[in-house]
């Protein structure tokens, strides 16, 4: 019978998403990679625990997380049944749909079909009745927005979800879709985009600066640029990393291109008395324009890592400039 931390919500840094009701831990997990079918099960539920006992309390997932897709979802709902039912009011627990997750026209994209049968199956294979969030994973050219944030508008209204984010989209799209769902009165309160050290699109697109002239909170995934922010690739691939077990988003010649920056910023973390991974979430916190880092993890022991970058998230100019060159 797992017995949270008594004290949990001690040390966890909490940030308003926007100007909505809701705070959001400056760290939570996502479940993108290492919950699946080829996951090992007692790793993902030593996770969870970390994560819950030091305050994570939000837990990111989509339709298509596994391998196979749908199989982060069922062990997840898994995980919540047998430790966490008790604490179904601590947990904000989100999901998406976007991208292909079934044969044929209907189950990919922007659709009204797809958005609410998805959550349907989400729901059911995480045995919950509600999402905290649901999001639209990624715009569609093809579908008019109005009804795509017309799902969004039923899926709330049907209690199916609490909130609505958007995830991916830029920042001239994010005001149109603001301004309908603001018209219909629904719930939308944050953005949840790439952004990391490495990767600055959210600065270039406008969506950063946007979200928050519409007070929308963001939460950034892929925040340690899936590990190469970390000490993970300094001595080489290690057999139990990302690249090793699953390479279809992440490969050796990234890690190749990229380690000399790798090298230099994990210079300018230890003279901060930080990891890398540390100073690559810190930097992201440090100008509360983020509501939270979006992690993974493969082990426990990252996510203690990671949870200690609130503890210093000033820069100096000096730093800032270093970490800019690099
Ligand atoms: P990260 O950039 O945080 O990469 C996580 C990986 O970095 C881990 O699996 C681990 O790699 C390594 N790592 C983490 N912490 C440490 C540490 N302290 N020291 C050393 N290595 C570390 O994020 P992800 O790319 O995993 O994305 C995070 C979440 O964002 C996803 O789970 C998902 O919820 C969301 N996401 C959303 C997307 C969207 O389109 N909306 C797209 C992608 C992700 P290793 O396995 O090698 O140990």
């Amino acid at each position: 019978m797992y017995n949270p931390d008594a004290k949990r919500y001690n040390t966890m840094k909490y940030n308003r998403c926007g100007n909505s009701g809701l705070l959001l831990p400056a760290v939570s997990l996502g479940l993108w990679h290492n919950f699946g079918d080829t996951g090992n099960y007692d790793n993902m539920v030593q996770m969870c625990f970390t994560a819950f006992d030091n305050g994570i309390t939000h837990f990111d997932l989509a339709n298509n997380y596994g391998p196979e897709p749908g199989s982060a979802e069922i062990n997840f709902g898994k995980i919540i049944k047998e430790n966490f039912s008790a604490y179904r009011d601590e947990l904000i627990i989100s999901t998406k749909a976007g991208y292909g997750m079934w044969p044929g026209p209907y189950g990919d994209w922007g659709s009204r079909k797809y958005l609410i049968s998805s959550l349907d199956q989400s729901l059911q294979r995480m045995r919950l009745d509600y999402v905290d969030i649901f999001y639209h994973h990624r715009m569609d050219p093809q579908t008019p927005l109005e009804e795509t944030m017309g799902a969004l508008a039923q899926i709330v209204h049907s209690g199916k979800a609490l909130y609505v984010g958007l995830s991916n989209y830029d920042g001239p799209t994010l005001e149109k879709a603001s301004r309908i769902l603001e018209d219909l009165r629904i719930p939308f309160i944050i953005n949840q985009n790439k952004y990391s050290i490495f990767d600055r699109t959210i600065e270039k697109n406008g969506l950063k600066q946007k979200a928050k002239e519409l007070k929308k909170g963001i939460i950034c995934f892929s925040p340690l640029a899936q590990g190469m922010l970390t000490d993970r690739y300094l001595e080489g691939i290690p057999a139990d990393s990302r690249i090793r077990t699953d390479g279809r988003f992440l490969n050796e010649n990234e890690v190749e291109q990229n380690i000399s920056r790798v090298r230099a910023l994990n210079e300018i973390a230890k003279r901060r008395g930080q990891t890398l991974a540390e100073m690559a979430l810190a930097w992201i916190l440090k100008d509360n324009y983020v509501t939270s880092v979006l992690i993974g993890a493969s082990k426990p022991s990252q996510i203690l890592d990671n949870i200690r970058a609130i503890e210093n998230t000033t820069f100096t100019d000096d730093e800032l400039k270093a970490i800019d060159n690099i």
